[in-house]
């Protein structure tokens, strides 16, 4: 929700334009046990002040025309949610920065972390070496590799995830919300003049592979087939795969590495990282100048692993 209101205004914060079209996200729900979960959800996302309904199937076909509706019992629908352009976000943050002074370095691999006496001191990069008391741990899938650098072990493991676009369909309208169909994972929402499709195949082991998987592209492409029969008249625009940087709760891992002191992760986010961006670089930012963090981060804590102390965040497509 506060990363939500920083998309909103992300043009007053920064001076860059970047797409935010608020369609809603829809999920479908199909089994009693599906439907009993997201309705206990509903129930707390309103306490919070999420405004989220809750969809008759007759209801779904005005947002979402052309899913089929077979076995579907109820849907959840929250109308502010909504799809962003990352690569416009981040070219507007990275000019933000630079005009508030920030020097950034493209293509300075990080290669090693000097440790003196328990704190960091120095980041060994491709370009040169930087000396710092502060190092953030913001590497995504890369992060474990960057923790052990100065022998810490950060929870995060790299994971295939692949996506399929489609041609133009002209019955994809422009209000065309993100769909995820719970019983199968598939997810897919409208791009450019087309479709976006993607599943998590749990099946895939860790790894730094990013290789599109033909059969993973099949599996995507019958899953979608069975939601939206239309779909037979699609041509695939392209497929691509990337890394989910996943934690054993599927939660974000944002806070002080206890076993060394001045390096800080912000990293985890478990294949839902963009949509917390936002958020977690605002209280990043708050937590490293002593400020009070407008999201209390405690329960996102490296330690929680060790202490047991789990929240697994589930339903992540
Ligand atoms: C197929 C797919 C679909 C996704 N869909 C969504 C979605 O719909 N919604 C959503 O919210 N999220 C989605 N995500 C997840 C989202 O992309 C990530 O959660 C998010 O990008 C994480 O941001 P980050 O800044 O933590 O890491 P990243 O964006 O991975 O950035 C890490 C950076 O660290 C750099 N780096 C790594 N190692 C080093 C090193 N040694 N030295 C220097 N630099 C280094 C990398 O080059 C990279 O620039 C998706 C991911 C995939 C793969």
């Amino acid at each position: 929700m506060l990363s939500e209101k920083l998309f909103a205004n992300f043009k007053e914060e920064t001076g860059s334009e970047a797409l935010f079209d608020q369609v809603g996200y829809m999920f479908l729900l199909r089994s009693d046990e599906e439907v009993a979960s997201f309705r206990e959800n509903v129930e707390m996302q309103r306490s919070l002040g999420l405004k989220v309904d809750v969809l008759k199937p007759d209801e779904i076909p005005q947002y979402a025309p052309h899913v089929s509706l077979e076995g579907v019992q109820m849907a959840t629908f929250c109308r502010d949610d909504g799809l962003g352009d990352p690569h416009e976000f981040l070219s507007g943050y990275d000019r933000a920065a630079r005009n508030m002074g920030v020097q950034i370095e493209l293509e300075a691999e990080v290669t090693g972390i000097t440790v003196e006496d328990g704190k960091v001191s120095k980041v060994k990069t491709a370009k040169g070496d930087i000396a710092t008391p502060l190092v953030v741990n913001c590497a995504g899938p890369y992060a474990r590799l960057i923790g052990k650098m100065v022998a810490a072990d950060v929870k995060v493991e790299p994971i295939k995830r692949q996506i399929v676009t489609t041609g133009e369909l002209d019955w994809v309208r422009p209000f065309f919300p993100m769909v995820v169909d719970v019983r199968s994972g598939l997810y897919c929402h409208k791009e450019s003049k087309g479709m976006l499709l993607g599943w998590a195949d749990k099946s895939v082991q860790p790894s730094f592979d990013i290789s599109v998987d033909p059969d993973y592209t099949d599996a995507i492409l019958e899953k979608a087939l069975d939601l939206m029969p239309q779909m037979e008249e699609a041509e695939m625009a392209n497929e691509w795969a990337g890394l989910y940087e996943t934690t054993p709760d599927h939660r974000a891992i944002i806070g002080w590495e206890p076993s060394v002191s001045g390096m800080f992760h912000v990293t985890g986010f478990s294949g839902h990282g963009f949509m917390h961006a936002p958020a977690a670089g605002m209280v990043t930012a708050e937590v490293l100048t002593d400020k009070k963090p407008s999201v209390d981060t405690s329960s996102y804590s490296p330690e929680r692993f060790e202490k047991g102390v789990l929240a697994e965040e589930t339903n992540v497509i």
